[in-house]
């Protein structure tokens, strides 16, 4: 008799998490108390001008979709949105996804395929890693953003078509890649450059352009984290969008967003491109809280942005940690194993996050 998955796997499973004290719970965000664990960096999520545009691209569209684009979900909007994305990316053109993971698993899947070696780095988000599979790519992990490693892999491999797969901020770490690096190898090595721009979309860059390099062939931004929405645009050349639109499966198979959401995206592309101050203020922030955490006598990994982790020696010291920062007002969350190799608090700053709460919480963190 095969094993079957509702009694034996699943009993397995729990217990598991029970034994390490890893049950994941739902719940909303508690009221009165900092957010220091959200993505929403430029706190669009709640901005009245980005509120009234999905209102208004309702009143114009409606609700649903009602179909793939390729059927009868497109509406003139998303091309807008697209040509947006392309202009302020400063790329030839763009094509428009649910979200980041559908553009992700979606585009690197239409890529690649056997003939492929794809070099991924080795903490790079699960939405690059499930792409590579899907594709039928051989993957080869880079140690994290280790140059030397990735290069020694390329003179290795004997595949007849190559890309390289990373981040440019990553999501856990809050380090940055070799972005110049990386250029130079994929030229040199005649490999395609796919950089995934999630956590710098809006954060980084003049008019909040992010950090990939316009070098780079396929460059992901979302709309999900910093632009307070949800979505992602591959950029790319017009060419290679147009193959997208027939190849990828995510975007084919997959009911159209709601228009309004490309509707409120036009705005939310507006409102990012004008908050070159408040993206300054953020990374003073940033800088701050790292100094004070290395004054606490923690480590805060190779962090340069606006996501900051704190490294805890324990899972349960992680989970103390995070439970009597949220008795101080400040709700930021223990990530641990498996997500992580090393227990942390994973703060993630946003522009409503004052010098002032920066102090308090590290005033916080020296009491708990
Ligand atoms: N890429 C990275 C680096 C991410 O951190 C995430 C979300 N955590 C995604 C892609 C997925 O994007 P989305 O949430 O829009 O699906």
């Amino acid at each position: 008799m095969p094993t079957q998955f509702f009694d034996r796997d699943l009993e397995e499973f729990f217990t598991q998490l029970t034994r390490h004290n890893r049950e994941r719970v739902l719940e909303p965000p508690p009221a009165g108390v900092l957010d220091l664990c959200s993505n929403d960096y430029l706190c669009l999520s709640q901005h009245p001008r980005l509120v009234a545009a999905l209102k208004e691209g309702i009143d114009r569209y409606g609700v649903g979709s009602t179909a793939s684009r390729l059927v009868r979900g497109h509406r003139d909007v998303f091309t807008q949105l697209e040509n947006k994305s392309a202009e302020w990316l400063g790329g030839e053109a763009a094509l428009f996804f649910a979200n980041g993971y559908a553009a992700n698993v979606g585009v690197i899947s239409a890529i690649c395929d056997g003939q492929y070696a794809a070099f991924i780095d080795r903490l790079a988000h699960a939405s690059l890693v499930d792409g590579v599979r899907l594709s039928g790519a051989q993957k080869i992990y880079f140690r994290h953003n280790d140059m030397q490693h990735l290069r020694e892999q390329l003179v290795k491999s004997s595949a007849k078509k190559r890309i390289i797969v990373t981040e440019s901020v990553f999501s856990m770490d809050g380090d940055e890649a070799p972005l110049g690096e990386l250029v130079r190898l994929a030229q040199e090595y005649d490999a395609l450059l796919y950089i995934d721009d999630a956590h710098a979309t809006g954060v980084f860059g003049p008019e909040g352009r992010g950090l990939s390099p316009i070098e780079a062939d396929f460059r992901i931004a979302t709309f999900g984290k910093a632009l307070g929405l949800e979505g992602a645009v591959v950029v790319t050349s017009a060419r290679a969008r147009q193959y997208l639109l027939h190849a990828a499966r995510t975007f084919v198979f997959s009911t159209a967003p709601l228009p309004a959401v490309a509707y409120a995206g036009l705005a939310a592309i507006e409102l990012a491109r004008q908050m070159d101050s408040q993206r300054a203020e953020l990374q003073a922030n940033a800088r701050l809280l790292r100094e004070g955490i290395a004054r606490a006598g923690y480590l805060a990994g190779n962090s340069t942005t606006q996501i900051v982790p704190l490294i805890c020696p324990s899972e349960q010291h992680a989970l103390a940690l995070a439970s009597a920062l949220l008795g101080h007002g400040f709700h930021a969350k223990a990530i641990r194993p498996p997500t992580v190799k090393e227990s942390r608090i994973r703060f993630s700053l946003n522009t409503s996050v004052r010098a002032e709460d920066i102090a308090g919480l590290l005033a916080a963190l020296s009491e708990s």
